[in-house]
C-alpha cells in the first residue's frame, strides 16, 4: 500500500490550505484564525461532530466509520501555533505577520490532519471512530495539557492517540519513529542564594553568596556524573549567574542561578528534579546561607507506547516502502507527552527533506511530505479499525 491516490488528487488543495495557514501565523493560545479555519473545513467536510474552545482555542471533530460495532475510537493530533521569529524564507506565501512564523511545520502538521480528515470523512471505510485533534500553543504555551484538563481523553472516549512532527535531515517523505522515550521532559529552575553581603574587604563579616552559588553550579554536575545511571541520559545547564550588582568592592547579598534539566526517563527526572533541591539545598546550608528554590516542571517525557509503535512503524512502511524503527531520541521537548501520559499510542517522525532545521528564520515545511503524511493518518485508521 503505498501513498494513497486520493491524496495525489488532493495533493494542490491541501498545500493550498498549508499556504494559506503559513501566511497567518498564530502564537501560542491566539490561534484564532487557524481554529476557525479548521473548524469550518471539518464541518464542510461532514463531519459528525465539531466542538471548538476545548483547552481555549483547541477544536476537535468527530468522523465515525461506515460501521462503529468495533467500539474503537482514535485520536488524531495535529498542533496550529506558530513562533516568535522573523521570516527570512523570502516565500510568496511567507509570513503577513511580522515577528511570527510557522517555522515549526505547525502549518503542515495541521494542513496534513486536515487532509486526512477530508478523506475520512468521505470514505468512512473503517469500523470505529476517529477524533481528530487540533491543538494550540504547542511551543512553550501547554496547549496539549490545556485541551486533556479539558477533558479531552474522557469526553470523546479515546483510547489511543498519534501524532506526527516533521523532521528536517530526513528524506522527504520517510518515516522514523522509536518505542519509548522519544523526546525529552523539559524542566525548568531559579535558585535563589540569600546569604549576607558586605565589604569584599571583610568576607568574614558577609556570607559570601557568589561562592556559596559557585560551589552549587560545580555539584548539580555531580547529578549527570555520580546520581544518573551512566547508560541513561540526563542533562543539567545552569544559564543564569547573575549578581545584584556589577561592583568590585561588594559582596552580593544574593545571587540568582537558572537553568534547564531534561531526561528521557521518568524516574532520571524525578532524581534529578531531587537533587537539585537537596544540592542547593544542602550546599547553601553548608556556608550559612539559605537557597530558594523554584523547580517547574514543563513538558514530560514523550514516551512512545512499544505496541502502539509498532503498528505505526507498520503502516508508515507500508506507504512509504521502508521505516527507520530506531532512530535516535532527542533532547527537545513536545507536549503530545501530555497526551501519550493520558492514552496509550506513538508520536512519529516525518521526512522534510533537506533545508533549514526547524526554529529557523529559513525553515520551510516541505509540501512534497504532504502525501506521505495524509496517507500514514488515513491508513492508522482503516487498519486498525477494519470494516468487517
Ligand atoms: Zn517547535
Ligand atoms: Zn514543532
Amino acid at each position: 500500500m503505498p501513498i494513497k491516490n486520493r491524496f495525489a488528487e488532493l495533493l494542490g488543495e491541501i498545500t493550498a490550505w498549508r499556504r494559506d495557514i503559513h501566511a497567518h501565523p498564530e502564537l501560542l493560545f491566539d490561534t484564532h484564525r487557524t481554529s476557525a479555519l479548521v473548524a469550518e473545513k471539518l464541518k464542510e467536510f461532514g463531519c459528525d461532530e465539531v466542538t471548538t474552545g476545548i483547552g481555549r482555542t483547541g477544536v476537535v471533530g468527530v468522523i465515525k466509520g461506515k460501521t462503529t460495532h468495533s467500539g474503537k475510537v482514535i485520536g488524531l493530533r495535529a498542533d496550529m501555533d506558530a513562533l516568535p521569529i522573523l521570516e527570512a524564507t523570502g516565500l510568496d506565501y511567507a509570513s503577513k505577520t511580522p515577528g511570527a512564523m510557522h517555522a515549526c511545520g505547525h502549518d503542515g502538521h495541521t494542513a496534513m490532519l486536515l487532509g486526512a480528515a477530508k478523506y475520512l470523512a468521505e470514505t468512512r471505510n473503517f469500523d470505529g471512530t476517529v477524533v481528530v485533534i487540533f491543538q494550540p500553543a504547542e511551543e512553550g504555551g501547554g496547549g496539549g495539557r490545556e485541551m486533556v484538563n479539558d477533558g479531552l481523553m474522557d469526553r470523546w472516549n479515546i483510547q489511543e492517540v498519534y501524532g506526527m512532527h516533521n523532521m528536517p535531515g530526513l528524506p522527504v517523505g520517510e518515516f522514523a519513529i522509536r518505542p519509548g522515550a522519544l523526546l525529552a521532559s523539559a524542566d525548568e529552575f531559579d535558585i535563589t542564594v540569600v546569604g549576607k553581603g558586605g565589604h569584599a574587604a571583610q568576607p568574614h563579616d558577609a556570607i559570601d553568596t557568589t561562592l556559596v552559588a559557585s560551589h552549587i553550579v560545580v555539584a548539580l554536575q555531580s547529578i549527570a556524573s555520580r546520581n544518573v545511571d551512566p547508560l541513561k541520559q540526563v542533562v543539567v545547564s545552569v544559564c543564569t549567574f547573575r549578581t545584584e550588582t556589577d561592583s568590585y568592592n561588594v559582596i552580593p547579598q544574593t545571587v540568582l542561578l537558572r537553568g534547564t534539566v531534561r531526561a528521557l526517563d521518568p524516574d532520571v527526572r524525578d532524581l534529578a528534579e531531587g537533587r537539585v533541591m537537596a544540592i542547593a539545598g544542602a550546599t547553601a546550608e553548608a556556608f550559612g546561607a539559605r537557597a530558594e528554590v523554584n523547580y517547574q516542571r514543563g513538558y514530560p517525557v514523550t514516551v512512545n507506547t512499544p505496541e502502539n509503535t509498532e503498528f505505526a512503524a507498520d503502516v508508515a512502511e507500508a506507504v512509504a516502502g521502508h521505516v527507520i524503527r530506531d532512530v535516535s531520541p532527542l533532547m527537545a521537548g513536545e507536549d503530545f507527552s501530555f497526551m501519550l501520559e493520558e492514552r496509550p499510542g506513538a508520536y512519529m517522525m516525518l521526512g522534510n527533506g533537506d533545508g533549514a532545521m526547524v526554529h529557523h528564520p529559513e525553515y520551510n515545511f516541505n509540501d512534497e511530505a504532504i502525501p506521505a503524511g495524509c496517507s500514514w493518518f488515513a491508513e492508522l485508521v482503516e487498519r486498525r479499525m477494519k470494516s468487517a
